[in-house]
């Protein structure tokens, strides 16, 4: 297969109708970023963000769309301490911070006095979120920037919301909103790539060779979920993409303002309980 201009295709997409080679796709790519950023109002372009990379594909793919169109950013990263996985992850974050000239932040959580290891077995993925949720918020409003920008992709959209609804927390479809704005202690929060799949995502990063990681979490467990909604979008062409519209427009009609933030008693953060999930990690262990 070729794509328009002549050269090898490396994507065919049936949703979008194209067939493109390694150039045009990064450009379609960053044009995709470009358009959703600019329907759902994401970021602007006077904003300090601050970008959240995993070492995986997608937060790769992230951090080289905000580079292509402009953004004031840096780079953040949280090693976790999980053994060569975070020793693979740091090494990702550093090489991606020299390709894109960006500054990459580190925070260790064993500065905090502990490792995602010291967390009950089956807790660790919870923890992990908890502990990278707390500290991109307290690490970007100290250093001053306006927004954070995580990596999530349709499919953790799809994911978390089907989850939530299961269990009846039909109330947090507000927390997938392309944007949340800060309030309080909390920054603000952007997914520029809530429309795009995982598998663009690596089509970018594979394409461009982009420095990442494809060594997994070893905590991470596999999710019948995400099988599911792979299975959906075989058979339903473009369902990824019209359900996250679907959502964002759903999230936005969640009346959120009578919710209640509670400060924890010992760090000061914003927490829903006298303190901290944050907190409660770190002194329970
Ligand atoms: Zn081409
Ligand atoms: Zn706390």
């Amino acid at each position: 297969m070729k794509c328009r201009c002549g050269k090898r295709a490396v994507f065919h997409s049936k949703v979008y109708r194209v067939t493109l080679c390694e150039d045009c796709y990064s450009k379609f790519y960053v044009n995709l970023v470009k358009r959703s950023v600019k329907r759902y109002g994401i970021l602007k372009s006077s904003e300090k963000i601050l970008a959240c990379v995993s070492g995986g594909k997608d937060s790769t793919a992230m951090a080289y769309a905000l580079k292509e169109l402009g953004y004031n950013f840096e780079l953040f990263h949280v090693d976790l301490g999980i053994d060569d996985y975070s020793k693979e992850s740091l090494k990702a974050v550093e090489e991606l911070s020299q390709v894109l000239d960006v500054n990459l932040n580190v925070v260790k959580l064993s500065d905090y006095g502990f490792t995602i290891k010291d967390a009950n077995r089956r807790k660790v993925c919870s923890a992990c979120g908890i502990a990278k949720r707390y500290l991109m918020n307290r690490f970007a409003r100290e250093r001053g920037f306006d927004v954070v920008s995580t990596a999530h992709t349709s499919e953790d959209i799809i994911l978390f919301f089907i989850k939530n609804v299961l269990s009846g927390n039909v109330e947090y479809v507000a927390k997938l909103r392309p944007r949340i704005e800060g309030h309080d202690r909390l920054v603000a929060k952007a997914k520029p790539l809530f429309e795009r799949t995982e598998k663009e995502n690596a089509v970018l990063v594979l394409s461009l060779n982009l420095p990442f990681t494809p060594v997994e979490c070893p905590f991470a467990p596999q999710d019948v979920w995400k099988e599911i909604i792979y299975d959906i979008e075989l058979r339903k062409r473009g369902f990824k993409q019209n359900f996250v519209r679907g959502i964002a427009k759903l999230s936005e009609s969640v009346e959120t303002e009578s919710w209640e933030f509670k400060h924890c008693k010992i760090c000061g953060e914003v927490s829903n309980d006298e303190v901290c999930s944050f907190c409660k990690l770190r002194l329970k262990r």
